[in-house]
């Protein structure tokens, strides 16, 4: 008899203990907590000069099927339960993979002939942060940057370190023949004569550089938000066309082209990087909305559409909030983009609509 009541009792207390646990677990309340589509994903694929006028109908399909599938592919990591970082990280590297954009496989060529990526990724919840510059041999810079965060107690590591990290860590090498497209080297041959006809000046080689990334579009970004509540964001790209080796962006700068914070937002720009170090403004959106109370979208539009310009930036940003809302800025004539609408629906965009 003893025994029974000893018995129901640690039943008693077991089924309390786990109805507690169920009850303040922070996975349940915050899955009943969200409304609507509970988990949001946006990507971009670079701005610039990007006119119906010159594309082919072909070309517009390519860049808008593999919109598609890299956006499909990072919500279906987000609908199994997946994270945000996995989201992040399986978006980019579908880009990374396509010659259509200017990061991985299609990266844009440097003055001297040569393939330096860069990358960048953020966790919002713990806002741990890895990034890469200037490497030249791996075929996903994007997960290189992961493993920085994740394996490493830094959060940039540059060329040959870099390199050394990655062979360290069992990453794929590629020889940098890989990186080599027609169009990217035409691009660097076009940049290259511009430039002996500007060279004398400095603000004219500014002019240039800024030209040249108008027209030479493709850096990627993904920013996702996932069933936990966890926003991510993560950016990778080949720079500009015609850059001095050496030259890094504003993609694995922290603040500048990727931010993430669970109280604030997820960002990722792409644009004339030198602008985008100097406004800060991937933390420049985060911190508009976390001291001002601004709205993403507020947020994203006052550093896009006004603080940029006042420098002469161009580009755009992608940003999700903590609550799921998209904004998408851009100050150039087209912007490859794509996002899930608040019903689910995949939506591709290139121009200004
Ligand atoms: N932001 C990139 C860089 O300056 C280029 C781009 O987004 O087109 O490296």
């Amino acid at each position: 008899m003893g025994k029974l009541i000893i018995s129901l009792n640690t039943h008693c207390c077991i089924l309390i203990m786990l109805s507690l646990i169920v009850i303040s677990s922070p996975t349940t309340h915050s899955r009943q907590q969200r409304s609507g589509p509970s988990v949001r994903l946006a990507i971009h694929g670079g701005a610039g000069t990007i006119l119906k006028a010159n594309m082919t109908p072909e070309l517009e399909m390519q860049y808008r099927d593999k919109l598609s599938e890299a956006l499909l592919a990072g919500y279906d990591v987000l609908k199994k339960d997946g994270s945000s970082l996995d989201a992040v990280e399986t978006t980019i590297k579908i880009l990374e993979d396509s010659p259509l954009f200017n990061a991985g496989k299609g990266a844009v060529f440097t003055h001297d002939g040569t393939n330096e990526l860069d990358a960048a990724i953020m966790d919002g919840k713990t806002l741990k942060a890895g990034a890469v510059a200037g490497v030249k041999h791996i075929k996903n810079p994007i997960s290189l940057a992961r493993m920085v965060m994740e394996h490493s107690p830094h959060v940039l590591l540059v060329g040959e370190g870099a390199e050394v990290f990655a062979r360290e860590r069992g990453m794929h090498f590629v020889p940098q023949e890989y990186f080599y497209t027609e169009r990217r080297w035409k691009q660097l041959q076009q940049a290259k004569e511009e430039e002996t006809r500007t060279k004398d000046s400095l603000e004219q080689q500014k002019k240039a550089l800024s030209d040249s990334t108008e027209k030479k579009h493709g850096t990627v970004g993904c920013v996702a938000l996932d069933r936990m509540g966890n926003l991510a964001s993560g950016t990778s790209t080949g720079g500009t066309t015609n850059k001095r080796f050496g030259r890094v962006g504003d993609s694995p700068i922290i603040g500048a082209g990727t931010y993430a914070n669970n109280h604030t937002c997820a960002v990722s720009a792409t644009g004339t990087g030198e602008y985008f170090i100097r406004s800060v403004v991937a933390h420049d959106i985060s911190a508009m909305m976390e001291y001002g109370g601004m709205s993403v979208g507020q947020a994203s539009e006052t550093v896009v559409m006004k603080k940029l310009p006042e420098i002469g930036g161009d580009g755009g940003v992608i940003a999700i909030d903590k609550d799921g809302n998209i904004a998408i800025s851009f100050n150039t004539p087209g912007m490859y983009r794509a996002y899930i609408d608040d019903d689910g629906k995949p939506v591709v965009k290139i121009y200004k609509e």
